[in-house]
């Protein structure tokens, strides 16, 4: 599943086809995503500017000229791929057969003012599109109850610790919570945690003081939690280029990770004997070292 570096790196491959530009024509060839698509979606797209492409947790947000926003989300299989327009000497050669494999998957195509076609490919149809217009958007149900960006100004150790002060559940069950910080799957929280060299099973309020003031492991898991999403990001954007150079697709792309799913491999902290180990909590896998993470 997309975590919210993938989609941040989405967001960077759509940005220069889409923002600034008008939708021409917009395809839909399946709209019975997630939920069903509104029946007059693409006329509401049509003939609109892309004013500004944002990204809340792990929604993208198309801010359009005619004061709505388009609401887009990966679910669990979607990707987008930017086709460079025909448009005359240049063929589409084995971009169009690349993309021939999966066509049957493209449920929503973009024909862009900017000479690019931006295809939504879902096999799954986890995925979703939502019209919401600008002035409802803070009373959108899928936005109203997300936490703060991990990444946004804001985001720092005294407000983790407020919102882990007095919490019995466990930092990992703390940091998964969406309320608590927005956009963090199971993956990046592992990874987090390692960081800061916490143990995912301790108390998540062991990050505050009792008056709910940030401690030194709020501001460790706060730099554990902004540096590995960053850094997924840059491992991201560069393989968006390699990406772009080849056959223009914005797909997924692997990490090196340092403890998840890496059970019984060594690890990866200087000096550490400790061999990673996986446990279950609240049915998710939880991968950690239990020699460098207290
Ligand atoms: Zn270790």
């Amino acid at each position: 599943m997309p975590e919210l570096p993938e989609v941040e790196t989405v967001r960077r491959g759509l940005e220069p086809a889409m923002e600034g530009a008008r939708f021409d024509k917009v395809d839909v060839h399946r709209g019975d995503l997630r939920w069903p698509l509104p029946k007059d979606f693409a006329q509401r797209l049509r003939g609109k500017t892309v004013t500004g492409l944002g990204r809340r947790a792990k929604y993208l947000l198309a801010d359009l000229s005619s004061g709505d926003v388009l609401l887009m989300h990966l679910g669990m299989s979607g990707s987008f791929h930017v086709f460079r327009n025909a448009g005359g000497d240049k063929p589409l050669g084995r971009y169009h057969h690349e993309r021939a494999r999966h066509a049957t998957h493209d449920h929503v195509v973009f024909h862009m003012s900017s000479g690019a076609i931006v295809t939504f490919n879902d096999p799954r149809r986890f995925g979703f599109m939502k019209i919401v217009a600008r002035g409802k958007l803070d009373a959108e149900p899928l936005l109203r109850r997300l936490g703060p960006e991990p990444l946004g100004k804001g985001f720092d150790a005294g407000m983790l610790a407020r919102a882990c002060k007095g919490k019995k559940t466990s930092l990992k069950a703390a940091l998964s919570d969406q309320i608590v910080v927005a956009g963090l799957g199971n993956i990046y929280v592992c990874e987090a945690l390692h960081r800061a060299r916490l143990s995912p099973k301790r108390a998540a309020a062991t990050i505050a003081t009792r008056k709910g003031e940030a401690n030194d492991r709020a501001e460790r898991l706060v730099d554990g939690i902004k540096a590995v999403l960053n850094d997924a990001i840059k491992a991201g954007g560069s393989s968006l280029r390699d990406h772009k150079r080849t056959d223009g697709d914005l797909g997924l792309f692997q990490h090196h990770f340092r403890v998840y799913d890496r059970e019984g491999a060594r690890c990866p902290t200087p000096g550490c004997p400790g061999t990673i180990k996986r446990v279950l909590q609240n049915g998710r896998s939880t991968f950690y070292c239990p020699v460098c993470q207290k």
